[in-house]
């Protein structure tokens, strides 16, 4: 009768999306409230493993409504591309609701995207190439097009004849590419009307009508606290807010009505792209650890890239709990560290010269070292374990170790990266 958030405590890719898939099995409601098809989900359940990207992860389940609010980036090709596969594997017709005000992602956002990291060369920040950063610089600058406008021919040309002009000449002078011609980009766009129109709907009246008849409504974040614009390691950070805070705009419902907000975090640490990573390994360390995470090695979904590891960082964690208002958190891939005959974590940074608890601003982040504890390892294959209680002691003990660290309740313990392979905690 209420909203739960599912979120990143980290850097993304902390296991939203197995969680989200074990809940939606209660919710009637997925929602995603912001980003686009720039981070994937990985779910392997009983019909196969599939990554999603821009599909809410409630898309295995019949009886879930899965919706795109209006913060999304929505990619009308990929989208449709997405939703298509999925009922090409069997999956029975996924109930999808996409936001008549939600903002598409556009030809140029593309081009723009690729363009800039190229003109940048080494200090690029490893966009996904996925539009994102141009479609939010869009949105805010008023010159993005909302799904609706599809509908309104007149409306369409005017809005993309506007953007065009200041963008043909960036186009041309800046990145020396051809300009753009506005009667190619709008017979592109309309090209996606009449695939988009059966999935269209005011999802903001259907929020709202589901809060109020008390639905169970899931809003599933995409990547982390730790790529907030604000809260962030800016600018190594994404262009919408993942921080479960955001959920309310993005999704479309009340404030209040989020009563539940579960970060998630990995029992080690993981980032794709550039950026401080307090307490990363290398080499072999980091290279056995890559291997063994995830349920195939720790490479992005969306991009292949190797992530890089690390240990587990209390100080980042405990923050990204904080500003995501976390009432519990999701602790996965627990398992993996079963190899191990001590495990590392870090409990404070030194920042010149001090030990902190606190996770600094950027421009002291370069500077910071990790300080670490370590635990004996347990030594053993969690993976069938799904009682508490039922965990060796050494598990047990890292576990709560790591609760009062990052000082946040934790609920659920994942030991695998199958749907059963869960253990749930109760207070
Ligand atoms: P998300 O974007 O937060 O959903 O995370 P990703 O799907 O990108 O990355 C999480 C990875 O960990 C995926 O490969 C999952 O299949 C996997 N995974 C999730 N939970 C567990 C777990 O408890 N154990 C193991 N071994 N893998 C897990």
């Amino acid at each position: 009768m209420s909203a739960t958030a599912i979120v990143g405590a980290n850097w993304g890719d902390e296991g939203k999306g197995k969680l989200t898939d074990v809940l939606a099995a209660q919710s009637d409601l997925v929602v995603r409230y912001q980003g686009g098809s720039n981070a994937g989900h990985t779910i392997i359940n009983e019909h196969g493993k599939f990554a999603l990207h821009l599909l809410p992860s409630g898309v295995f389940y019949p009886h879930v409504t899965n919706v795109l609010g209006p913060g999304v980036a929505v990619n009308v090709p990929y989208l449709l591309r997405e939703y298509g596969e999925i009922c090409g594997r069997g999956i029975p017709a996924p109930r999808l609701v996409v936001s008549d005000r939600a903002q598409l992602v556009l030809p140029h956002h593309l081009l723009f995207d690729a363009a800039e990291e190229d003109r940048l060369g080494a200090r690029k920040f490893g966009s996904t190439r996925a539009g994102i950063a141009p479609f939010y610089t869009d949105k805010y600058a008023k010159l993005g097009i909302q799904a609706a406008d599809l509908y309104a021919p007149d409306r369409l040309r005017a809005r993309i004849t506007q953007s065009l002009e200041a963008k043909n000449v960036l186009l041309r002078h800046l990145y020396g590419r051809e300009p753009l011609c506005v009667d190619a980009v709008i017979e592109e766009v309309l090209s996606w009307a009449d695939g988009l129109a059966p999935f269209l709907a005011d999802t903001t009246e259907l929020m709202h009508d589901a809060v109020a008849s008390g639905k169970e409504i899931l809003l599933e974040g995409q990547l982390g606290a730790l790529r907030d614009p604000d809260y962030g390691i800016y600018p190594y950070s994404t262009s919408s807010s993942p921080l479960a805070g955001n959920g309310s705009i993005g999704a479309g419902v009340p404030p209040h009505a989020i009563t539940r907000i579960i970060a998630v975090t990995k029992a080690y640490s993981s980032c794709v792209g550039t950026g401080p990573f307090v307490t990363e390994i290398f080499d072999e360390d980091a290279h056995e650890l890559r291997q063994r995470g995830g349920d195939a090695g720790e490479y992005g979904a969306t991009t292949g890239r190797p992530r890089r590891m690390g240990w587990f960082d209390a100080v980042a964690t405990r923050y990204g709990c904080r500003v995501q208002g976390a009432t519990e958190v999701a602790l996965t891939n627990l398992d993996v560290l079963g190899y191990l005959d001590e495990i590392p974590v870090c409990t404070a940074y030194e920042v010149d010269g001090n030990s902190t608890g606190r996770f600094p601003v950027p421009a002291k982040l370069d500077g910071a070292r990790p300080i670490l504890e370590t635990h004996p390892g347990w030594k053993c294959d969690l993976r069938e374990v799904r009682r508490y209680e039922d965990l060796p002691t050494t598990a047990r003990d890292y576990v709560e170790r790591l609760e009062r660290l990052i000082d946040t309740p934790i609920r659920w313990i994942s030991i695998g990266p199958r749907r059963e392979e869960i253990i749930v905690r109760t207070p």
